[in-house]
């Protein structure tokens, strides 16, 4: 098939070099890629036209939802683009959602009706890859991960095939799909179970001083707190615009209920050095527009550092994370509760790692040139690997890296062994290899 017979074929856009929205099609989140094309599919057909035609011309493929990953395009190939796959339809609180809807547009479509579905912090992020690697969000502590609240999915697979996935369609797809990235097809529509939501309470607090016994009092305060709340705390540099800079801690808590945040926040106001910054009811699409976004003219640099899910967030893990920014002055520390519901899934029911962690925490430092030399790297290398130690797993949304690795860091031996066995029976050529890939056993 060539691209001419598939651009009468398909009801999509094929954008090619040259064409007036190249550029605009060809950028991710952050940067420019260099596809051969990309589809702009606009149904299911679409998706399996641009399969074929990826196939017949033996050109790889990427699958791209919000595009916020690191894989962004696929240099010389095929990109597959599902943007225009937005749609939001709720029945009940049976959600369903365009493969390449963006997480925004969904919590507004949802919070119109009443209704909400955790997801991450930041409006334009796609539902696609998040929810397929997990989705760590503000309501994680309540409904889970994003994947959590996934209870079905139409899934176009590597052969052209159209199937439906859910706990009795597929099973073993279907537990995939929840933690295993998009190695196992195309999917064109999430099926989620939604929960009521009216609004919820966001409230802000800036750090002073040394971070340590804000950090301890974080960790007192969520062995016991309710699951309506959940909290992050950053700690960035002002050359990063992702976040205000300095040590900031964000809540927000599930529900419209003021007085019942406060009095759950309570104990911060004692801790000296914490500064209640702000408080107050909004909608949960508004909090999702608050996270900045980068400019992809002026891409990030890289970081030296990574992710670990805690089972504690405990003084040693707390004084190396301070630690670790206080010897890098030009780096970033971020860490989010967990716990609640996000533990009560069983280990062995999806594929997402530690499900006993109550705290994610990331760090790293900036790879500027200049800024760190060789010596100098291999120290924050270690200084890092000495805080991941202290984890039970790593969490590959949250990494700009696409080294190979990473999937046997994410993955215990029998998950692996499982995502392989499926990989192997789905997508035996490896058709979806742009993501954290798991090699067909
Ligand atoms: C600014 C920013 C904020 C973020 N905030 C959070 C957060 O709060 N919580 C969190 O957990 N993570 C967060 N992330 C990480 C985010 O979850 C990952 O970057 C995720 O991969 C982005 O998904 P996407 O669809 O936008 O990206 P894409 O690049 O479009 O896709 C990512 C991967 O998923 C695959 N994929 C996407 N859609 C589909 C589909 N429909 N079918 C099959 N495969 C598909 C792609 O092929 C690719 O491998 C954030 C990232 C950024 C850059």
């Amino acid at each position: 098939m060539t691209l001419d017979e598939l651009t009468t074929a398909i009801g999509g856009t094929i954008i090619r070099p040259g064409d007036p929205d190249w550029d605009a099609a060809r950028r991710f989140h952050s940067g420019i890629g260099e596809p051969a094309v990309v589809i702009r599919a606009s149904n299911v057909d679409d998706v399996r036209g641009a399969l074929r035609y990826a196939a017949a011309e033996r050109l790889d493929v990427m699958v791209r939802s919000g595009g916020h990953s690191a894989w962004g395009q696929v240099p010389g190939g095929v990109t597959i683009d599902l943007s225009a796959l937005d749609d939001v339809s709720v029945d009940g609180t049976r959600v369903s959602v365009g493969g390449g809807a963006q997480w925004g547009a969904i919590a507004r479509a949802l919070g119109a009706q009443g209704l909400g579905l955790s997801s991450g912090d930041t409006a334009s992020v796609g539902v696609g890859g998040l929810t397929l690697g997990g989705g760590i969000g503000w309501m994680v502590r309540a409904w889970g991960l994003a994947s959590d609240q996934l209870v079905g999915a139409q899934l176009v697979t590597a052969s052209g095939d159209v199937v439906e996935v859910s706990a009795s369609s597929h099973p073993d797809l279907f537990w995939a799909l929840r933690g295993g990235g998009g190695n196992f097809g195309v999917v064109t529509r999430f099926d989620f179970d939604a929960h009521r939501l009216d609004g919820v309470v966001h409230a802000v607090f800036g750090i002073e001083g040394d971070a340590r016994p804000a950090l301890r009092a974080l960790a007192g305060l969520m062995k016991t707190a309710p699951r309506e709340l959940t909290l992050t705390y950053m700690d960035v540099p002002p050359m990063d615009p992702s976040a205000p800079a300095g040590a900031t801690i964000t809540a927000v808590w599930i529900g419209t209920d003021e007085e019942a945040a406060r009095r759950a926040l309570a104990p911060l106001r004692e801790v000296p050095g914490i500064i209640a910054r702000e408080i107050g009811v909004q909608q949960y699409a508004d909090i999702l527009l608050q996270t900045p976004e980068f400019d992809p003219e002026s891409p990030m640099p890289g970081f030296v550092g990574g992710n670990t899910l805690l089972r504690d967030l405990g003084d040693d893990a707390i004084d190396r994370l301070v630690t670790f920014h206080e010897q890098n002055p030009a780096s970033v520390v971020f860490l989010r509760s967990l716990g609640g519901a996000y533990g009560d899934v069983a280990q062995a029911d999806s594929p997402f790692p530690a499900r006993d962690a109550t705290w994610f925490a990331m760090a790293g430092a900036f790879d500027i040139p200049g800024m760190l030399d060789d010596a100098r790297r291999a120290e924050v290398t270690a200084e890092w690997d000495a805080i991941e130690a202290l984890g039970g797993g790593v969490y590959g949304n949250f990494t700009t890296s696409t080294d190979p690795s990473w999937p046997e860091r994410m993955y215990q031996p029998e998950t692996m062994g499982r995502l392989a066995a499926i990989k192997r029976e789905w997508d035996p050529a490896n058709v979806f290899c742009r993501n954290h890939n798991v090699r067909p056993a």
